[in-house]
This record gives structure tokens, sequence and C-alpha cells, in this order.
């Protein structure tokens, strides 16, 4: 404790190196001339490019059609990983046999604290539950030289946004809200394991560059309307899938009226449309968050580059940069919007949910409001939450149902606990759950009389609403608001409740309205720090740490590097299953129960494939051996693999949509997969595939798919050739069928010259490690 006590960050470290990326930019320019107009982000992520000419060049027309074709590699400043993603990252990093991590890195004990009955009683027992994963994470961390914020200490993208983001940053972050750090101007991308551990050895990271969707903010927020309801809103327009492929650019004059952490709630739910990232551009509200942060050295750098006029304004998009598509929201107009259930992007404008409750039929009451999250737990949000609660206390009243509020952090928690925010929660009623995930992510165990299979309504302000998520029941509606509307409706405790025009009956008989909430942006007297058991530890490495994993345990093992491609074609590859209709990265690698073995590769191999349809029956994990006897499809894998048998799998359209789950690469490889052959692959698990030395092909002829079945016997021809080749040449697929017969299959690639040294040596980190050594 004493040692954390004198803790003090270190500046140097989180500061983005502004000199080298001031010098990249220009660079940039000489490549594309320096009339070419850029978007904030393009500025921000080509002044990471390893090497300009070549990713603006080549495939892009010369530089003229450089988003969605150039493939950017990027060099990232800085990773941050949450609890359960960290583990595979660092057992991969560790098979480098590396001293230390190349750029700054972080992880943070938040996604496996249960929200129940209050920070004091659930934090020590998640602690006790899952001692050996933190113990690991903590070792790794102390060994390689990563700050380790310890479980309490917060949510990453909160931490972050307190630590680590900063105007012009690029960083990668193992967790989809990682963008989140954009509402302070950096770019945050949200990647797998592998990515990270890209940029943690100095290897850079790809990219296709993607596309740029502006949205123009004008006018100014007023009354109940907040920053969430900017995004809750454009989802509403832009759907689910409407941001692939594109980063958010946030512009024009409205930007000028939002907090930072308004920006950053803005940004975190870019993820709900599908966006690489989300930004904001720099402003004056970055630098008053920068200095109530302790990062007063960073905001007058950041200030100085943003207000320079020349092409090196590196934190501001050029005057007339030009958008691949373009949204206007007028802030004055805006309404509180409501989201759900089960899908962010069916959005309601608060004035017509009555309305859309009764004829959706969904339930009339509220069951429980929860508010905070990594999405919506800022100084301003809890303040202006709490002058509702003060409101409403004033009038008798308390809230109708239960009330949880889950702080972002330590810092957060510790300066609302100084101003007596949270004793006014308190006193209302309200439970003060531990800063992490907690309900956000499952770990949220009721104790009101909702048991699974009810149906009921409850309003959060997280940012996630799929079935299921909060507390495992599928029948629980998820509906995402703003932290005031969430309060104000767990005061009516109804549905159909507008708190702009309806009113609550007090204890006296009298109708109470609320009136429009205010809060304060940042408090008045600086964050606390809180208690110095949360701080992280150093980021000196000490490489004499023993890193701390048991071998009978069953959430840990260490990983085996994979073995490399033979001198020759691969022969004698079985076919496991063939799988008929959607296989996503859930299918291959399924979550929920399995997720306390993402650390152990073995175990959480037992789930793969366990959604695959079999195209032959209809059944669901069930695998027919080449005699005829039935197994689920692991136990299969696992007794080929035994045998020395290796195997592939034939697929569909979309192979691996989802997520960048890299277990859902990493599994198939491990039990002996060595190809999968499918229609089409979802792009980010293609790429994983191939990282992780599972060659992915696709039918010349779609129709060829009707040709290979369950226990067929393939050989490859070419495939040794072109991956010495660098990629270039073609590659069949002789199947001897169980009747002896033989069909010839064509297929393609898209392995890049990278990509094939990836699969020879065996995976990407066998080829980094090997690079690393020589
Ligand atoms: Fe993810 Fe929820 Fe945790 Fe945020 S609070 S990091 S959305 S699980």
């Amino acid at each position: 404790t004493q040692s954390k006590a004198s803790y003090k960050p270190d500046i140097e470290s989180r500061t983005p190196p502004y000199a080298k990326l001031l010098k990249r930019l220009q660079e940039v320019r000489q490549v594309l001339g320096s009339s070419k107009q850029l978007t904030l982000a393009e500025k921000i992520l080509y002044s990471h490019l390893d090497n300009p000419e070549e990713a603006l060049l080549s495939n892009t027309d010369n530089g003229r059609n450089i988003r969605g074709n150039a493939n950017l590699k990027l060099k990232p400043d800085r990773v941050a990983m949450q609890d359960a993603s960290a583990q595979m990252a660092l057992l991969q990093f560790m098979t480098c046999n590396l001293p230390s991590t190349a750029v700054p890195a972080s992880i943070h004990c938040d996604h496996m604290i249960v929200g129940e009955r209050g920070a004091d009683v659930d934090l020590p027992e998640s602690i006790k539950g899952n001692k050996e994963v933190f113990d690991f994470l903590e070792s790794a961390a102390k060994k390689y030289g990563i700050e380790f914020w310890p479980p309490g200490a917060g949510i990453i993208h909160q931490t972050v946004l307190e630590n680590y983001a900063a105007p012009g940053l690029m960083m990668l972050g193992t967790d989809s809200h990682t963008p989140n750090a954009g509402g302070l101007g950096a770019i945050a991308i949200g990647v797998g394991g592998a990515d990270a551990v890209d940029a943690l050895v100095d290897a850079p990271w790809e990219l296709k560059a993607p596309k740029i969707l502006g949205v123009r903010l004008e006018g100014q927020l007023n009354g109940w309307a907040s920053p969430k309801d900017v995004i809750l809103a454009l989802a509403g327009r832009l759907t689910v899938r409407g941001g692939t492929g594109y980063i958010i650019e946030y512009h024009g004059p409205g930007v000028d009226s939002l907090s930072c952490t308004g920006m950053s709630t803005i940004c975190n739910m870019g993820a709900e449309v599908g966006a690489t990232t989300s930004l904001f551009p720099f402003s004056s509200r970055h630098v008053s968050y920068l200095e109530s942060t302790h990062r007063s050295s960073i905001a007058l750098q950041a200030q100085a580059i943003a207000s320079t006029t020349s092409l090196n304004n590196l934190l501001r998009a050029d005057d007339g940069a030009q958008y691949d598509e373009e949204i206007t929201i007028d802030l004055s107009t805006l309404e509180p919007h409501i989201n759900g259930p089960f899908t962010p992007d069916l959005s309601t404008p608060l004035s017509v949910f009555a309305k859309a409750v009764k004829s959706n039929k969904w339930p009339e009451t509220v069951s429980a409001g929860l508010i905070g999250s990594c999405t919506n737990s800022s100084y301003q949000d809890m303040t202006r939450a709490e002058d509702l609660i003060k409101q409403a206390s004033a009038a008798g009243l308390k809230p109708a149902i239960d009330f949880f509020v889950t702080p972002g952090s330590e810092q957060i928690r510790a300066t609302l606990d100084r101003d007596s925010t949270l004793s006014t929660f308190e006193e209302a009623g309200g439970i003060v759950l531990a800063n992490a995930c907690g309900p956000c992510i499952g770990q949220w165990k009721r104790t009101d009389n909702i048991s699974k299979g009810d149906s009921n309504a409850i309003f959060t302000s997280y940012n996630r609403n799929f079935r299921g998520r909060n507390d495992g029941n599928p029948e629980t509606m998820n509906f995402l608001a703003s932290p005031e509307i969430v309060t104000a409706m767990s005061y009516a405790g109804s549905t159909t409740f507008n708190p702009l025009t309806d009113t609550i009956t007090t204890p006296s008989g009298a109708p109470f309205r609320f009136s429009p909430p205010t809060g304060a942006e940042l408090p008045a007297s600086g964050f606390e720090t809180g208690n110095p058991e949360f701080l992280p530890t150093s980021a000196a490495p000490s490489p004499s740490t023993e890193v701390v994993v048991s071998p009978t345990s069953d959430r840990l093992a260490l990983l085996e590097p994979f073995a490399p491609f033979p001198d020759h074609d691969l022969k004698g590859l079985k076919v496991l299953y063939k799988v008929t209709g959607k296989c996503t990265t859930d299918t291959i690698s399924a979550a929920g129960p399995w997720l306390k073995y993402k650390g152990h590769l073995p175990n959480i191999s037992a789930n793969t494939l366990i959604g695959a349809v079999n195209a032959a029956t209809g059944e669901v994990n069930v695998a027919y051996d080449v005699d005829g006897s039935t197994s689920g499809i692991p136990e299969l894998a696992q007794k080929w693999k035994d045998q020395g048998i290796e195997w592939l799998v034939v697929a569909e359209d979309n192979y691996g949509e989802g997520s960048a789950r890299e277990h859902a690469a990493l599994q198939p490889r491990y039990l002996g997969g060595r190809v999968i052959l499918a229609k089409s692959f979802a792009r980010i698990h293609e790429t994983n595939l191939k990282k992780q030395g599972v060659v992915p092909l696709t039918f010349a002829n779609g129709e060829d798919y009707g040709k290979i079945d369950a226990c067929d016997e393939a050989t490859t021809v070419g495939l040794y050739e072109v991956l010495k080749n660098g990629g270039k040449g073609e590659v069949k697929l002789v199947v001897k069928k169980t009747d002896g017969s033989e069909v010839i299959i064509k297929t393609k690639h898209t392995l890049s010259e990278d990509q094939c040294g990836f699969i020879l040596a065996g995976s990407a980190l066998n080829l980094l490690a090997k690079m690393k050594r020589s």
C-alpha cells in the first residue's frame, strides 16, 4: 500500500509522441501532395503509418482512393486490455519471449466482478473467486512492465479516459468499447488479443483504410436531452451495421457545446453501429478535462498543435475535407430517446415511447433502473441524476424499484463520495455497486422477485442490450436511455411515464413533476484519487518476476507454439464437419459459461463449433466419424487429434461473422484444424485464421459446396507453392469421397505475402518470435 500511496503517474509515457506524429504527418503530405485535404481521422491514422509511401500509394490509384482500399500498417502508441481478454493476449505475448512490451500498456480488472449486494461485499467475493486469474495478470504485468489496475480500480474505458486517452493518440484495446477514448480526440480501436500482441511486440498492425462518416452537430443540447441521446438517435438511423467499415468523425458548431465525457459517451456507443471507431476534434472541453485529470502538460501541447493554421494541425480536419457520407443532427431540437429491447438500434423518441409500449405489448412496469457503467458514469451524468433525486426526495418520493449505481472508476466514485452525491443516491435507497462492469456484462445476481423466464423491463444507461446480457434472463427487456431518463423512470416504475410531461403522486397526494436536470461538468474541487489500493502498479518491467500459472489450473494454461507448416502440401485432411447456415464466432466458440476458460485453450476448446448445424442431418453439434459413430464436434476433433489426423471444416457464407474473438481461430488450430473451406468469410475472422496458421479457402464455384461431405479426405494441390511464393498461384483440393470416388475442387484465397509467412511459421506469433530472435 505504501508504495502505491507514493505512486506517481508517468506523464511522459502517457503523452502522445507529438513531435514524431507531426513529422510523419509532413511525410504523409509529401506523399499525397499538400493540396490534399484530410479529415481528422485520416490525419491521426496516417501519422501512425509504419511506411506512409507504401501504404498510401499501393492499391489506391496512386493515392486518389485510399479509403476503403489501402492496407494500412499502423504503429499504435499504446494498448489497453481488460481482464477477460488480457489472458489470451498475454499468453500469446509470452510465447514471443520478449523482456517487455514495445509500447506502453495497461490491464484493467473489471469484467469478472459481480454486482449484487454492493461494492463492500461483492468485490472481496469476486477477488476470491477469480484469484488465480488476477494473480496471473498481475505477475505478467509486473514482469513485462504493464500498468496493472487491480479489481475495484474501475472499468477499462473510464480509467483510460482519465489517464491515457489524449488528442492525437492512437491506441488498441482488447474490448469493443475502446472507441470511448475518441471523446478525448484519440483514435482508439477495439481488437482481439492477437492484434493487441502485434502492437505489444512492435509489429505493424494492419487495417483496411476505413471510410469516414461525418456527423455534423449543430445547435446545442438543452433540457432533458443529453449526449447519450445523440448516439441513441444516430443508432436508430444507422442500424447495427450502418457504421461497418467506417470511422465516425463528429464535427460542426455543436461540438463545442459538449463536455469531454459526453463526447466519450457518444464515441463509446459507436460500437453499437459497427463503426471501426469514432472521434471528436480538439475542443476547449478537452483542455479542462485534461487539466482536471492532472494532465496539464498534455493539454498545453495539444492546444499549441490545435491552434496552428498551418498544415501541421494534427488535431482538426483540414478545411474542406470530404467525408464519404454525411449526417446532420440538430442538438437544439433533439429529444431524449429510448432504445430497445434486445437491440440498440430500435430507437424510439421519448414523446412516442408510451405509445410504442402499448403497441408492442412491452411490459408496463419497470423492474429495475441501473445507471453508470463505462458509458455513463461521468461527474456530469451523476450530478444530473443527483439533481433529479434531490427534487424527488424533497417531494417525499423514493424510487419505486431497485436502483443501482455503477461508478466507472475509483476516481469518480471517491469524488462523488466526497461531494455527497453517493450519499444522496444511498439515502434514496440506491445501491452503489463496485467500480466494475457488473450487471453490464451479465455479472448481475438479481435478488428481486424476477426469475429466469419472467418477462420484465429494465432501464439502464449502459450501451448493449442483447438478450440475456444483464441477468442471464432472455425475457428481460433492457431499454437503453440516458442516466437522467433511467433515474426518472425508476421513480415512476412505469414504462409509459414521460418525465417531461407526466406527474407522480407524492405520499401527500400532490402531483410532482421533475424539472429538467442540471449538473456540473467537472467537480469544483477537483477529482479525488480515492483508495490508494486501487492505484496501478508501476510500468517498469521486472524480468525476474515469475508469471504465476499453476500446472493444475483449469482456468489458465501456458500456450505451446503451433508446429510450422510441413515442407509439402497437406495430405489426408479429413472433413470434420460440414456446416450449413450461419456460422458466427459464437457458433465456433460460445461465450456464457465458457468465458471462465478464456485463458485455458485446452478447456475452452471443448466448446469448438458446438453451435454448428450439420449440413447432412440438420442436427446441432452431432458429428459422424468414418465408422458412423456419433459424438459432439469437439469430441471428434479431439479424437482425431489424438490419432494424428488433421482436418478441415466446410461451411457456407460469411463464416466467422460477429466478433474479433480470436478463440474462434485458436481452438480449431489447437484441435488439429488446418483448412476452413467456405463459400465466403467474415473479414476479421479470415485474418484471425491466418494469424493462427489456419488456411482459409473459398470455393471458386459456390455449387462445389455440394460435392464435399463429412469424412471425405482432401489433399491440397498448390498450397505449399502459394505459401512459398508469397500468395501467388492457385490451390485445388483433391477430395477422396467415402465411396472411393474422387472430385477436384477449385478454390480461391486472399493470402498476402506476410500471411503466407505466418502460415509457414505455424502462426503469426511464431514468425514474430523468430524475427525478434534473429
Ligand atoms: Fe463492456 Fe459493459 Fe464493461 Fe463497458 S461496462 S467495458 S460495455 S462490459
